[in-house]
């Protein structure tokens, strides 16, 4: 990829206008409009794969804010192509930075009655009738990038290299990030030498941010298991062989693999999220079908759940005597799991140092790692090739966060349809730190 050498000039008018400044009074001057397009963003939360209008405003305002930028970077298995966009801003001979922020939103109700609160109704992939919340806060993500982003441009005296702004959709399904390098993402825009990222969260009060070195995600994959029985009517089960007998079975059986056959201190989580069989209390169905969840920190563990879940069907489907040809079903979805979020503790140490510097040390703190899944991890490569941090953003109005801690209870988190991120504390926390971050790494 050709290179653009641009020399800094002193005095040089930022893109916006601006004379340099330092970071703080840019972000409170910043701080207003930044709050406006959050609320615009959350009210108008998009599901994966169909960031169309979050893409488009992201690309608008990184373009104005003096980036090039491409859009619908990433290809998806079957050929489509993503909302992901890339945006570049070069400044001299320097390290190249990924910054990610995922764009997309998930298929909630929202309950939180807040006056910006999503009204978005739409249909999901099945045809059904589904609310739209962004309840991971993504839209804070996509905001603190784009409050980052001028912050950067307006203060280029203060670093030196290439910033590499990735718009990421498809979060949720952990498809989006696999689609951008699918589309040769480091072919067409650089392999970067650091790649960082922020997610907000309900375990630190807005003003906090926390750090976890080393695995701080687990591995997330999703398996679909049939259990195939022989229906026949409900008083005679004798005919049949009962696969929601069998499920049963296979549900409660699925519980000793983590507490019986995996390693205690190498933490594990199998759950069956959703089982579906059967038409009527009187009939024995023919089958019973069960998507899972499997999360783990190494890959002995991630391939005992595995094994495990294998055995265990066919365990239970011999034991209930049914025929070869009615076996159990299991399926791997590699294509909806991801590898773990690991953080390069190099990296980490050097973040949180920077961070402590900006926020004050009371409030860049350690956290322990999470069962939860992030595809951010993709970004590294296989191997870790790349060094990669995920930092977390308290989000929580401060008051109630220590009402909540108080009754040792937590206010609601991500995923939850009354998560509620504070607005103005948040961003402000989120852009110094995001820019502080990226100035340390790219310091002059
Ligand atoms: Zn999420
Ligand atoms: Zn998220």
């Amino acid at each position: 990829m050709k290179r653009l050498w641009l020399i800094p000039l002193l005095f040089a008018p930022g893109p916006r206008g601006a004379p340099a400044q330092d970071l703080a009074s840019f972000v409170n001057r910043e701080l207003p409009g930044l709050v406006g397009t959050y609320k615009d963003i959350h009210a108008h939360p998009e599901l994966s794969h169909r960031e169309a209008r979050t893409s488009a405003l992201l690309a608008g305002e990184l373009r104005q804010a003096g980036y090039a930028v491409t859009e619908r970077v990433g290809k998806y298995p079957d050929g489509a192509q993503a909302y992901g966009l890339v945006a570049i801003l070069e400044n001299g001979t320097g390290p190249r930075l990924l910054i990610r922020a995922d764009m997309d939103a998930l298929p909630i109700v929202e309950e939180t009655g807040l006056s910006y609160a999503s009204q978005v109704k739409t249909r999901n992939p099945d045809g059904q009738e589904v609310g739209v919340m962004h309840a991971c806060g993504h839209d804070v993500h996509v905001s603190v990038m784009i409050g980052t982003a001028r912050a950067l441009a307006a203060l280029k005296s203060q670093w030196r290299g290439t910033l590499m702004l990735v718009g990421q959709p498809s979060e949720e399904t952990i498809d989006g990030a696999k689609a951008m390098l699918a589309d040769n993402l480091y072919g067409r825009f650089g392999t970067p030498d650091f790649a960082i990222a922020l997610h907000d969260t309900n375990l630190q009060p807005a003003g906090m941010v926390s750090f976890t070195a080393g695995n701080a995600m687990a591995s997330s994959t999703s398996v679909d298991v049939t259990m195939r029985g022989v229906g026949s009517h409900g008083s005679r089960p004798q005919e049949g062989k009962d696969p929601v007998v069998m499920a049963a079975e296979f549900i409660v059986q699925l519980q000793t693999i983590v507490s019986r056959q995996e390693n205690a201190l190498d933490p594990a989580v199998v759950t069956v999220g959703d089982i579906h069989g059967g038409t009527k209390r009187n009939i024995i169905p023919d089958e019973v079908k069960m998507e899972l969840t499997a999360r783990a920190f190494s890959d002995a563990a991630r391939q005992i759940i595995l094994d495990g879940i294998r055995r265990t069907a066919q365990g239970v489907a011999l034991a209930a005597g049914v025929p070869e040809d009615r076996a159990p079903v299991v399926n791997v979805l590699e294509n909806e799991s991801t590898p773990v979020l690991y953080n390069d503790p190099a990296l980490n140490a050097r973040l949180k140092a920077a961070l402590a510097e900006a926020l004050g040390p009371q409030n860049a703190v350690d956290e322990a790692p999470l069962m939860g899944s992030e595809d951010f991890g993709i970004f590294g490569l296989d191997g870790h090739k790349i060094p990669v941090v995920m930092f977390r953003l308290g989000a929580m109005d401060p008051a109630k966060f220590a009402a909540a801690r108080a009754q040792g209870k937590w206010l609601p988190g991500p995923h939850s349809s009354r998560f509620e991120p504070l607005p103005e504390p948040t961003l402000r926390t989120g852009v110094t730190a995001l820019a502080s971050a990226a100035m340390a790494l790219l310091h002059r």
